[in-house]
């Protein structure tokens, strides 16, 4: 496609803002209204039309599967080869960046050949130093000494990178930076703020990154935090060359630091930046649209849009109240059979979105039953599947001897008479030792630095880390841990009932890594990976997910479910500051993924953990009143169904049943 084409493809707004190429700019729209679209039809135009070399282009976004999405729509547009294009997670760029600066790493005090602690590993190391250091992680908010630290660094001063920490966890949070630099590992904010580091300390890699990304864009960006959005000012300030596009609205990581006043300060921080509003929603009907902007305006903290669309008015929303949990079941499971027997929808075609996987089960129990084929998204890392991790500590281990985590997770896997004590002992000889990994293994193998069966044991896990880091390929390396350093028959014996599933992941790693960059990059990488990537149901499947793990994707038939005050929104969000608005815009999310069809369901009762608690409905139910004609609502409560009023408990106002009843 050449540019022309390129830009007929978008209405007039939209192409505006990707034809104009003079500086920074942002776009700032709502819901479906073809942010992603603009975004990847920019790079498009970058390459047809205005010959940027496809490797001098940054594309930012939030998940791999968003960047693996935006390659492809790139792809299909400008075709050809896009070798060396990046497009990518801010993880996943911040860890390419520091494997391509090994010499600022090293002056840094890390190895080339670094690892990245996922939460668990991080979890861990910090536990332990509480522990060292007799303190008590949990204070009053309950908050474990990781999440501490991990939010100290999402809330860090932008000017200097001190991380915003109390002075009494301060011992903590140094130990904690020590002992995985001594482990010559990373955690995922470091992936951050070590790019950042280096960049703002030293002028010749700032200078060398500038040269290499001309053009820096970035998705959904009312979600970035502190340093991520200093990452974009770095390296787009001088250049200007940085479109960002984002919805307020959808700004649902709050937890995580994620901050949309940054996005609000755009025009201040980028100097002659253009702000481009996109008004026009494709995505969705016209009853969704309404009954999405009815409770997104009860927010206070926005700047109203006027999002509006041309398509039909669809069907009304549902809303259905049911007693417990069992009939919001039936009832789902019901309409699944009837949309796909009758209205001609695929089961590919269909998601429910629930607030937390706690609930997944219900739902999954009740597709089961009915025989609906379904596909899960848990959103659980993939690497922290119990075999996965194994298998990624063995190889970790064996490209760095100094990852004490690793070792003690695979010590005595398979059992090789190695105890604690011996692997606590080993592991203080592996940080001393000095050279390369496999001059490290091959001494050990010859003299193990323990004694008696411990020795013996440790040799033997010396010759498995020298011939896994003699293997050519990450494949074959995985296939000689598997079939000859015994994890095939060690599987099988701990995971009778599933260990061929559990075998199939760990091939499954092999197909998910980078084949480009060294073996210690594509290990790196793979700690970056959630199931959420490889969600390939296809059109077969009912897709099931938590609304974060929705962002920025669209169905024609949504059911938005488990609506009750307490779950939705959530009954911690309610003593935070902004957390009722934040979950008002995690249902606004929801509910915009729907583009024919909107399914809304709350319950009275209903089993959580193991016990029956009753439930108010979500207030967000009661403020689609404002779009009853869009809206249509089963009540089959018995006190619904006895005619009875019925109050709502919202605060600060109550309201009868019989709004909608018109
Ligand atoms: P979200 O806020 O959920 O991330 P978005 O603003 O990124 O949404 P897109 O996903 O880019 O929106 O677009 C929503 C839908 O509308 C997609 O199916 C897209 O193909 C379609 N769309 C966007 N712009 C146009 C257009 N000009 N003509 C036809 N379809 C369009
Ligand atoms: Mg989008």
């Amino acid at each position: 496609m050449d540019g022309r084409s390129i830009l007929r493809a978008l209405n007039s707004a939209q192409a505006a803002a990707v034809e104009w190429c003079d500086g920074p700019e942002l776009v700032m729209a709502g819901a479906g209204s073809g942010k992603t679209r603009v975004l990847a039809s920019k790079i498009a135009y970058l390459i047809a039309e205005k010959k940027v070399p496809p490797n001098r282009i940054l594309a930012l976004t939030f998940t791999n599967k968003a960047a693996a999405e935006m390659l492809e729509r790139v792809k299909s547009m400008v075709g050809g080869d896009l070798r060396g294009m990046q497009v990518s997670t801010f993880h996943s760029y911040g860890m390419r960046f520091l494997f391509r600066n090994a010499s600022s790493m090293a002056s840094l005090g890390y190895p080339s050949n670094f690892v990245i602690f996922d939460r668990g590993d991080c979890r861990n190391a910090a536990k332990k130093i509480a522990r060292h250091l007799g303190l008590d992680a949990k204070g009053d908010d309950n908050r474990s000494l990781a999440d501490r630290i991990s939010r100290a660094y999402a809330n860090c001063d932008p000017a200097t990178l001190d991380p915003d920490i109390e002075e009494r966890w301060r011992p903590a949070y140094d130990l904690y930076r020590d002992e995985l630099k001594r482990q010559g590992a990373l955690d995922f904010d470091d992936l951050m703020m070590m790019p950042l580091h280096i960049l703002l300390n030293d002028r010749d890699a700032l200078e060398s990154e500038r040269n290499r990304v001309e053009w820096t864009l970035v998705d959904e960006c009312q979600d970035v935090n502190s340093p991520q959005y200093l990452l974009l000012k770095t390296l787009a300030g001088g250049s200007g060359r940085l479109m960002a596009v984002g919805d307020p609205d959808q700004s649902i990581y709050g937890w995580r630091g994620a901050d949309m006043s940054l996005m609000m300060g755009f025009e201040d921080d980028f100097r002659g930046a253009r702000v481009i509003v996109l008004d026009r929603n494709y995505r969705s009907t016209s009853n969704i649209l309404a009954a999405a902007n009815s409770v997104i305006r009860n927010n206070r903290e926005r700047r109203d849009k006027n999002l509006w669309t041309d398509s039909a008015e669809g069907a009304p929303v549902r809303v259905t109240i049911e007693n417990s949990d069992r009939d919001e079941y039936a009832f789902i499971t019901d309409e699944i059979e009837r949309l796909v027997l009758e209205d001609g929808y695929r089961y590919g075609d269909i998601s429910i979105l629930y607030r937390v996987n706690a609930l997944s089960r219900g739902y999954e129990q009740a597709l089961l039953e009915r025989g609906i084929p379904y596909g899960i998204v848990r959103g659980v890392a993939f690497y922290d599947r119990r075999e996965v991790k194994d298998v990624l500590s063995m190889l970790r281990l064996s490209a760095n001897p100094r990852d004490a985590a690793s070792l003690e997770r695979i010590a005595n896997i398979p059992a090789r008479g190695l105890g604690p004590k011996g692997t606590a002992r080993l592991a203080l000889y592996l940080s001393k030792a000095l050279g390369e990994p496999r001059e490290i293994w091959g001494g050990m193998t010859a003299n193990p630095p323990l004694k008696g069966k411990q020795g013996e044991g440790a040799a033997a896990l010396a010759k498995t880390m020298l011939r896994v880091a003699e293997e050519e390929s990450l494949g074959s390396a995985i296939d000689f841990i598997l079939y000859n350093a015994g994890y095939e028959e060690y599987i099988r014996d701990a995971f009778p009932e599933d260990w061929e599933d559990r075998l199939q992941n760990v091939r499954e790693m092999t197909s998910i890594m980078p084949d480009d960059g060294s073996a210690a990059e594509a290990l790196a990488q793979a700690a970056l990976f959630t199931d959420q990537d490889s969600m390939r149901f296809g059109d077969s499947h009912v897709s099931l997910m938590t609304l974060h793990a929705a962002k920025g994707l669209e169905f024609p038939v949504v059911f938005l479910a488990g609506l009750e005050d307490g779950i939705f929104p959530s009954e911690r969000s309610l003593d935070e500051p902004g957390g009722l608005e934040e979950e008002r815009r995690i249902c606004y999310v929801g509910m915009t993924r729907a583009k024919e069809r909107l399914y809304m369901s709350g319950v009275t009762r209903r089993v959580m953990f193991g016990e029956f608690r009753t439930f108010n409905l979500s207030r967000f139910i009661s403020e689609l009143s404002d779009s009853a004609g869009a809206v249509k609502i089963d009540d089959r409560t018995r006190l619904g169904a006895s005619g009875q009023a019925r109050v709502w408990r919202i605060p600060g106002k109550s309201r009868s049943s019989g709004w909608w009843s018109s």
